[in-house]
């Protein structure tokens, strides 16, 4: 006390002590109340993280700030602020850490999805064009500061990425549409052609090229696993008689008369081929002999039964007409020739025994 009044005492008047005490107790609260604030401000500054916790470091600055405001004893306080300092710069580092991190793997992300959306680029100019655009707001993004700006943005840009990968999956289910709308086309096209090729004009049945390739195939198979078959060569009697007598149009619709019976008699397997003229063949997959003279002799039958209309001037005046049938059955040293050789005579012993009948190649003497 004496040394305070002797230094007061050299230097100020003894009257001014009360006023200038008075302003440095102004001058103490205000700075009091300064450091209150600017550790709320420190407090309001950092980022609720609970990852380098926040909370720990709020409440230091609180137990600080309370005890500027309560604490008399300066050296309380002194010693309260100087704990206190390695705890506050060691929050800042691991602050400073880290956003050091999340910028890091803020760029990661920004360039994994700048490259995968260039993968997904493919072969799509405007596509790839909108990609790049993207891609460069997306590299604009990390130069951006604001945290919350930058995840704004990144949604929004994730969004309209989202919007333009959609479109471009809409064009292109779109275009692959098309494309196999167009395939569908030319197959079907392809296949009409090849209907076409394959069949005979005036009755539909398959044409003798058909027929050729049909039956090679199926003696080679043969010859690498029996599964052996009947063939039946017919022939219209005295076609030539029909045409004299009504004329060559009634005459064509005699074949496709016959052609309409067949299709009626045999099963969907059985192939059914003008041979030529008003010759007919059809193959029996899997039938034996006897089984095919049944079907030969059940559409002699059926043929010779019919009555045919052939002038609708005189719908009471009917056409009849009757088919000779040859039967032969696929033996082990067969080639196609041999075996419809064989069905040949059968039906050439059918045209000389009479007509209108089935002759079998077991009955050709
Ligand atoms: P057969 O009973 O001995 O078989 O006597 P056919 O008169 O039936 O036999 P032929 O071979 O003497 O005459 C066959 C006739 O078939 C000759 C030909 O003009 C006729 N012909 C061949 N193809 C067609 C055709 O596409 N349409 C018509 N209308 N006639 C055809
Ligand atoms: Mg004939
Ligand atoms: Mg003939």
């Amino acid at each position: 006390m004496g040394l305070f009044t002797k230094k007061i005492k050299s230097k100020i008047p003894a009257e001014q002590l009360p006023a200038l005490l008075e302003v440095h107790r102004e001058k103490s609260e205000f700075y009091l109340q300064a450091i209150r604030a600017f550790l709320f401000f420190l407090k309001e500054f950092s980022f609720d993280l609970m990852e380098i916790d926040a909370v720990g470091f709020k409440s230091l600055l609180d137990t600080l700030s309370k005890s500027f405001a309560t604490e008399d004893s300066t050296q309380k306080i002194r010693r309260v602020f100087e704990g206190s300092k390695e705890s506050i710069l060691s929050y800042i580092g691991r602050e400073k850490v880290y956003f050091q991190d999340r910028e890091t793997e803020l760029r990661n992300i920004i360039e994994l999805l700048g490259k995968s959306m260039t993968e997904l680029a493919g072969e799509n100019e405007v596509f790839n064009t909108q990609v790049y655009e993207r891609n460069l707001r997306m590299e604009k993004l990390t130069f951006l500061d604001d945290i919350r700006k930058i995840k704004e943005t990144l949604k929004s840009e994730v969004d309209q990425m989202k919007r333009v990968v959609q479109e471009k999956q809409a064009r292109d289910a779109q275009h692959l549409e098309m494309l196999s709308r167009e395939v569908k086309l030319l197959r079907s096209d392809l296949e009409k052609a090849k209907d076409a090729s394959q069949t005979d004009g005036l009755t539909g049945a398959y044409n003798r090229l058909a027929f050729d390739s049909y039956i090679r195939k199926l003696v080679e198979r043969n010859s690498v696993s029996w599964d052996p078959f009947s063939i039946l060569m017919c022939d219209i009697d005295n076609f030539k008689k029909i045409n004299d007598t009504y004329g060559h149009p009634v005459g064509d619709r005699v074949l496709i008369a016959l052609i309409q019976k067949c299709k009626v008699m045999f099963r969907r397997d059985d192939f059914v081929a003008r041979y030529g003229g008003e010759e007919f063949v059809v193959v029996l997959p899997r039938a034996p002999l006897r089984q095919a003279m049944k079907k030969a002799r059940a559409l002699c039958k059926a043929v010779a039964e019919g009555r045919y209309i052939f002038d609708n001037a005189q719908p009471d005046a009917k056409l009849t007409f009757s088919v000779s049938i040859g039967a032969s059955f696929l033996r082990r040293n067969d080639t196609a020739e041999t075996l419809i050789n064989r069905a040949d005579k059968a039906l050439y012993q059918a045209k000389h025994s009479g007509k209108n009948r089935a002759i079998s190649e077991k009955e050709v003497a």
